[in-house]
């Protein structure tokens, strides 16, 4: 690993108004994969920070956050998941907070750049923990949108933990990606969905929430903040053929929570429900 010591600030430029700058004490690593350029960047707050294409992904010091609201929350809304499917994901980071449920008996990870697998064994560790050396993992180096299109197979949840509509994270954002994961959930599945920034990027969360409208029984979308997603709460789509789902109590949550034998540094139960309360702006991002 190249280790240049460097005082630099690394702008991430997602929004056309907006940028958040970090500051690079070092540049572990840069190199461009088949899809994307990978960088990893340390930083004195937030620790090792992946980027693809400039954009962070994920950090070292705030991963938890994300990770644990786009697994625990369908996972145990749910309350007997045993097939999960992630698409994206690749530095594993999902795929360990899914494992962490003893009563997941598989968790398939579609990712389409192998280049992001490889690397975050090596140099993020911390984030799969790991979760690659797992035996309920099933790991497929695939454009998640074909796979939705080809798979037979049924999932109680399936987790978009994608890039940005940029690139090719693009199609995971589309109807007819949408309308195959429809079909790939079991009849009480959930979905839920990396949306952005809805403050930033609204139209990326009325998008997905007019194509769930037409295909989920329930719809809707929960927030939580992570900082180095700048601009604001980040959103979660939520899809699903129940409408029971979204509504479990927060009593029958805790005792899901308890027998799972989880601990969290985000995600309690009193969160998770407090997180489907949305404000009015987003709100207003429903179609
Ligand atoms: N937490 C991040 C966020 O919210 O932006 C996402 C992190 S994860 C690293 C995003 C992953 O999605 C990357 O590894 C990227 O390679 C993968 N990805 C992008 N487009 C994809 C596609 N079409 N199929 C499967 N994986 C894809």
């Amino acid at each position: 690993m190249s280790d240049t010591k460097s005082e630099t600030w690394v702008t991430e430029r997602l929004h056309d108004h907006y940028a958040q700058s970090l500051r690079a004490d070092a540049v572990l690593y840069d190199s461009k994969t088949d899809h994307q350029r990978l960088k990893v960047l340390q930083n004195g707050t937030f620790g090792r920070i992946l980027t693809l294409d400039d954009v962070v992904q994920t950090t070292e010091g705030d991963n938890f956050i994300y990770h644990e609201m786009l697994t625990h929350v369908p996972i145990l809304a749910h309350g007997h998941a045993k097939r999960v499917l992630i698409i994206g994901g690749g530095d594993g980071g999902m795929a360990r907070e899914a494992l962490r449920h003893a009563a997941v008996e598989q968790v398939t990870m579609v990712e389409i750049d192998a280049g992001v697998v490889d690397f975050s064994k090596e140099y993020l560790p911390m984030l799969s923990q790991g979760a690659f050396d797992d035996p309920r993992l099933n790991l497929v180096i695939a454009d998640g949108a074909a796979f939705m299109r080809d798979t037979e197979d049924k999932f109680d949840v399936i987790i978009v933990d994608s890039t940005d509509p940029i690139g090719p994270g693009e199609v995971l954002f589309s109807n007819s990606f949408y309308g195959h994961a429809a079909r790939a959930l079991s009849e009480d599945g959930i979905i839920v969905t990396q949306n952005g920034v809805p403050f930033m990027q609204g139209d990326e969360l009325t998008g997905t929430l007019r194509a769930f409208q037409a295909l989920f029984t329930d719809c809707s979308c929960y927030l939580a903040t992570i900082p180095t997603y700048a601009g604001g709460p980040m959103a979660f789509g939520w899809g699903s053929h129940s409408k029971a789902a979204r509504e479990v109590s927060q009593p029958v949550l805790e005792a899901r929570f308890a027998a799972a034998g989880l601990t969290a540094e985000y995600y309690t139960p009193e969160v998770h429900k407090a997180a489907f309360a949305l404000p009015g702006y987003v709100k207003k991002l429903f179609p």
